[in-house]
Formats: structure tokens, sequence, C-alpha cells
């Protein structure tokens, strides 16, 4: 057992505190709001499945919660800021009714800033607890449940030490089609601006046999889209073999994945592009049931910056990259995600940028305006951009990336398509996506999670118009 992993024994310890609270809680009903990436759902989906355990039941409604937990994200200031607006709302509620809990998770509830600043300025906040404390929640709600004040359960243990495994856990899931299966947590990269290694601890890989058996529940148990979730992806080093000396790569966990039966997609994020290797692209290329969409985020076209990002790779390795994904997979998408404004960057360097879009030209880009993050060695370099700037530099690259985006769908128009559709909303309206990762609005209304072939007939720069053919869903 890695270093990282919590025992059996614990989990068991866990699930017996959660049982010795069912009949206190019996009726009282949970909510559980979360913000940020796909980790940070994957991590909100299991706060969910163990305040079930504990006995709760869920809620959307914040007027009806008992408790209820703000899982957040630290990535962007902006994030940040949203979540203290909605904790400062949220004193009203408690004023209301002073029996309910508030708790704070996630990145944000890892950061040394925002714990002082949760105990001086939001005391009604009665838990916050960091992101390898979520196997713990049966025990700190029996510790939280009928106390008063301010309780905090954070690890302080060294990066290298910090970060856990947990199996076996209750997840409570919120689609029954859509699935999130971690194959890795933390991240040993420490690029400049990025905040992750400080708040989700080190690398550490979970076993293939485990993730191999949950995505093979999941697929037996109906799901159609199973996306599998890293920090960076290609880090995965899954030990497995008697004394755990055989390491598995994140390639063949992909290919073992995806050889798996069962008619449903596999997803991945996130890759980097300094590890993304020829072996990825070339079992991506050799299973169908992967996707046809490759994430590799680039965040500057500017070698200099990327050197002061740390990023470890060049524009050149990057458009090397890019042109290799294109000639293996030759309808897959191309998407990646760019970073405006970083410190330093000068006109030169963001036309760099532009200059990378253009060449690759990406199907989707999403774009973010650098935001520091305190602790890191970005937030202490000179030469910020002003925002303006920043601003300026944002709305003159999207629209470079929206006429890519356009031309792009536009040259879909004709093509046969598969799609796994999301279902009609309040409106009528069926969307779904392709195996591209495409939004299509479909002409019929097919049953979310269901499979169907369409035609497409139309293109906007985000959404695609699509025409179901006749006779081709099927719900298994
Ligand atoms: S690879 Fe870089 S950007 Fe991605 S999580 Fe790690 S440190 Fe952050």
């Amino acid at each position: 057992m890695s270093a990282a992993e919590i025992s059996r024994e614990e989990i068991l310890r866990q699930h017996e505190i959660a049982l010795s609270l069912r009949a206190s809680v019996a009726g009282a009903k949970a909510m559980v709001r979360t913000f940020g990436c796909q980790q940070n759902e994957a991590d909100g989906e299991r706060i969910a499945g163990e305040l079930t355990d504990c006995g709760y039941l869920l809620t959307d409604d914040i007027t009806q919660a008992d408790v209820v937990i703000l899982n957040t994200c630290a990535v962007r200031e902006h994030a940040e800021n949203r979540v203290l607006g909605i904790i400062g709302s949220m004193k009203k509620e408690k004023e209301k009714r002073p029996g309910m809990k508030i708790g704070m998770s996630g990145c944000m509830a890892q950061e040394p800033h925002r714990q002082e600043q949760l105990k001086k300025n939001y005391p009604f906040v009665d838990f916050l607890f960091g992101t390898d404390q979520v196997h713990r929640i049966p025990e700190i709600m029996r510790d939280v449940l009928g106390k008063r004040g301010q309780r905090q359960y954070i690890s302080e243990l060294p990066h290298a030490e910090f970060g856990v495994i947990t199996e076996e856990t209750p997840v409570a899931r919120t689609s029954s089609y859509r699935a999130l299966v971690s194959v890795m947590y933390g991240c040993n990269n420490f690029c400049s601006y990025c905040i992750v290694p400080y708040v989700r601890g080190h690398e550490r890989s979970r076993r293939p046999e485990n993730v191999l058996d949950e995505v093979r529940e999941l697929a037996d148990a109906g799901y159609r889209d199973i996306m599998l979730l890293g920090q960076n992806v290609n880090s995965y080093r899954g030990e497995t073999g008697e004394n755990g000396n055989v390491i598995k790569t994140f390639p063949e966990l992909l290919s073992e994945c995806a050889s798996l039966d069962g008619d449903f997609v596999l997803r991945f994020m996130t890759s980097h592009p300094k590890d993304a290797s020829d072996d990825l692209i070339r079992v991506m290329a050799s299973h169908p049931k992967i996707e046809d969409r490759f994430h590799l985020p680039f965040q500057s076209g500017s070698n200099r910056i990327l050197k002061e990002m740390r990023r470890r790779y060049t524009r050149e390795s990057y458009l090397e990259k890019a042109e290799k994904i294109k000639s293996y997979l030759p309808g897959a998408a191309l998407t990646s995600d760019v970073i405006i404004g970083f410190p330093t960057e000068t006109e030169k360097d963001f036309l760099d940028t532009v200059d990378l879009v253009e060449s690759v030209r990406f199907d989707m880009l999403y774009m973010f305006l650098y935001s520091p993050r305190r602790g890191t060695d970005a937030e202490k370099m000179d030469g910020r951009v002003p925002h303006d700037e920043q601003v300026r530099r944002f709305e003159y690259l999207s629209g470079i990336q929206n006429r890519i985006a356009e031309e792009k769908n536009k040259a879909m128009v004709g093509r046969t398509v598969r799609v796994l559709s999301d279902g009609a909303d309040d409106k009528g309206v069926c969307t779904g996506r392709t195996t591209q990762n495409k939004i299509i609005t479909l002409d019929k209304n097919i049953p979310a999670g269901t499979f169907c072939t369409s035609v497409v007939t139309d293109a906007g720069q985000y959404t695609l118009t699509g025409r179901v053919e006749e006779n081709t869903w099927t719900n298994h």
C-alpha cells in the first residue's frame, strides 16, 4: 500500500461513525455547492456521498438545508471573491436558523490566508476542511453537530507528504450517464502562476486495478460518458503487481479502460504538453471509444513567457506536437487553454500567442486573464499588465478565435456525427455532445444519456445544429 493510501480500517471506521449519526440526522437535509474544475466536481460528489452515508438527504434549496458545504476553487481571484460574497449572504440564513451548519471545503479552504480570514471575518462559518480530509466527513460532522465555534480540519504536512488516496468511499453522482473518475491527484510541476500544487499536494496515482474496476462498474451501470481526471494525467504512474513494483503509465491505463466492454465515450483531462507522448496519441488513434478531442493547454505562444511560467516546453515543440496530433487523429478537435496578460507580457509576446492560435486553429480555446495567486512565484513578479490592457488583448484574441471556431464548425456541415444526448431543456430544446465534445442542438427530443447519429445541418461559433437520423438511437 502506498504511503498516501488511507487504510481500509480507517475507511470502515469512518463508515461506522456515519452509521452512528443516522438516528440523530434522520430527515435532515444537506446541500453541496461546487465551484471550479472537474476535479472539484468529483470531490463534490464524494462530499455528497459521505453526507448521504451519514443519513442526510441532498437538496439544492438552501432554505431547506441543515448543512451547507461550499466546495471552493482558488484558481482565480474572481472565483474566490464570488465564494466570499455567497458566504457573506449566508449570514442572514444562519441568523434565521441558528442550528444550520455552514462548512467550506476545496482549494480555498486549504489556503492559510483564507483560514485566517474565515476565523476573523466569518465566524458564523462552522467548519472548514482541506482537500485531503473528505474521507473524514463522518468524524467532522460528529464533531461539529450541536457544538458552537468554528473548527478547522487542515493538514499541516509539507507538499511532498501532503495528500491522500481513498478507495471505497461513497460517491453521490450528479448524473446517471456522465461520470468523473479520478486516476491521480495533486501536481509536482509548480508552474509559476498556479496554486494547485500548494492546495492539492504532491502527485499520487490510484492503482490501475482500482481505476479499471470503477470504469467497469460505471459502464455496466449504463454510464455513457466517462472522464478520467488528473491535474496532469501524463504523470500517472500506477503501482501494480504483487509488490506494487510494476508501473503502469497513462497510455497503458487509457488503453485498458478503452478495451472494457460497454458502449461509452472515454475522455480524459488534462494533458501537459511537455509530457503528452506519442504513445498517448497512438492509443487515442487505435481505440474508437476514446473521444475525438485532444485538450492540450499551451498557455502562451511566447518562449520568453513560457519560461517565466515554468512550463518546460517551447512554442516550437508545442506546434510540433499539435501537428502530430492532427496527422494521427485527423478528425479530432484540438482544444486548449491560454493565459492572457501574464506579468511582463509585451505586445510582441502577445502577438506570438496570436500567431500560435492562427497556426494551430483550435476548435475551442478557454481564455483566462492572468490572476495573481498568493504564495506562487508569479505573484512576486514585477511588470503586471494593467487590467484594461489584459481586456484589450482578450477581446482581440477572442475575435480571432471566434472566427476560427466558426470556420471549423462550418466545415462540419454535411458530416455525420455520433452524439450523446443531454435531453431537452424546459423550452423543449434538445442538445447533446458529439464525440469531439462539441455541443449540438438536435431536431428531435432524444432521451438524455442516449447515443444517436446526426447529420450536421448548420454551425455557429459555439454550437452545431443537427438532424437526427432515423432509427439510430437506442438506449440499451
Ligand atoms: S501542470 Fe502547472 S498549471 Fe497544471 S496543475 Fe500543475 S502546476 Fe498547475
